[in-house]
């Protein structure tokens, strides 16, 4: 942080260096192309934070790609709303060795799924994200943990190119924002957040439209499926040395029964981490490949970060997930024996 007072208006200097700022200035600048990725099964940071950026670059001249890795590729229906999905091309007509690649709101590489080895082949790898366990992959990391969300430093990449943000693009970022921080309820809620926010509603966005399409809407079967994995939730006090688990999951069938993809389940960790006996809470969602992708999140006195770091996945202290391809009982059985020692 450079010290002195900033104006409210400007968005403030996150713990990146001065000069691999100036160097990400200068790769985007100089480039007459960009590809840009976001992490797999997109969330409102990682696709919000693509897309604004995305459409900044295209308005500044430049030709523009952007994707995610994922087999089955769609946008999720809570993030349909964000403007400049026109920018999205499949994997696989994505460029195989992009001279500027940019990656939004993956900790590792392997979370950029089947755009994994364009970004191994890129010339120059710009990596913006906030997760304590980023790697450190790419030519130019712009990984700064104190940021609630990418979408910050993205605003932060396009305040030092000169970029303006319109409403459009404030609705991407703002998402980005909104989503990381729980809708401003986490730790992570600090002033430059509300700074920031205050800064993006001005351009006219419409907080009320992006509430409803991200949190307050579902289909129907969404009740069932949400009542049925509620149904089966599991209170393990004795899990974190006391501190308690409480934990569920949901099987591919209950999803097929209810013709409901893989990213409607997002929203359940929400419902079970409600739970006063525990201070970790934890999903299982079996995707449509077989494999777990589990979503854990504590009150802050277990790292489940640590936790899902060990177990080949990332995230923060307090929001955290891995992929596992054992059985379920085997996968909540692992995790658990990583929160610490039972009571
Ligand atoms: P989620 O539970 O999907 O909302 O994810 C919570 C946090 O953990 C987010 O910051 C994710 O980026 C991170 N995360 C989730 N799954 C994985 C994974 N398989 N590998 C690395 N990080 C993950
Ligand atoms: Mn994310
Ligand atoms: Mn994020």
């Amino acid at each position: 942080m450079t010290s002195g007072v900033r104006p409210q208006t400007q968005p403030p200097a996150y713990g990146v260096r001065e000069a691999d700022w100036r160097r990400a200035v200068e790769l985007v600048r100089d480039a007459g192309e960009v590809a840009l990725v976001c992490h797999v099964t997109p969330d409102g940071d990682a696709l919000g934070s693509m897309l604004g950026l995305g459409m900044a670059l295209r308005r500044a001249g430049k030709r523009v790609t952007a994707s995610f890795g994922d087999r089955r590729f769609s946008v999720p229906r809570m993030l349909s709303f964000l403007p400049g999905q026109d920018l999205l091309v499949e994997p696989a007509r994505y460029p195989a060795e992009p001279a500027l690649m940019i990656s939004f709101d993956a900790p590792t590489v392997d979370r950029l799924g089947l755009l994994a080895p364009n970004a191994g082949k890129a010339r120059e790898l710009i990596v913006m994200d906030h997760h304590p366990s980023n790697t450190g992959f790419g030519t130019l990391p712009l990984v700064d943990p104190s940021a609630a969300s990418t979408s910050m430093l993205v605003e932060e990449l396009m305040a030092r190119l000169g970029l303006e943000i319109d409403r459009d693009i404030a609705t991407c970022l703002y998402t980005g924002l909104v989503t990381d921080t729980g809708s401003f309820r986490h730790a992570s809620t600090t002033p430059a957040v509300h700074e920031m926010a205050a800064r993006l509603v001005a351009t006219g966005l419409r907080t009320d439209e992006i509430a409803r399409e991200v949190w307050d809407r579902s289909p129907f079967a969404y009740l069932k499926l949400l009542g049925a994995a509620l149904e089966r939730a599991t209170l393990d006090q004795q899990a974190a040395g006391g501190l308690g688990m409480v934990w569920t999951f949901v099987p591919r069938a209950d999803r097929a029964a209810y013709c409901l993809p893989y990213d409607e389940c997002e929203g359940i960790i929400d419902v079970i981490r409600r739970s006063d006996e525990s201070d970790v809470a934890v999903v299982l969602k079996e995707d449509d490949e077989g494999a777990w992708q589990v979503s854990t999140r504590s009150k802050g006195q277990v790292d489940v970060g640590r936790a899902c770091t060990a177990l080949g996945g990332g995230g923060h202290v307090r929001a955290a997930g891995f992929t596992s391809h054992d059985s379920l009982e085997e996968t909540i059985a692992r995790f658990r024996s990583l929160i610490g020692p039972s009571a």
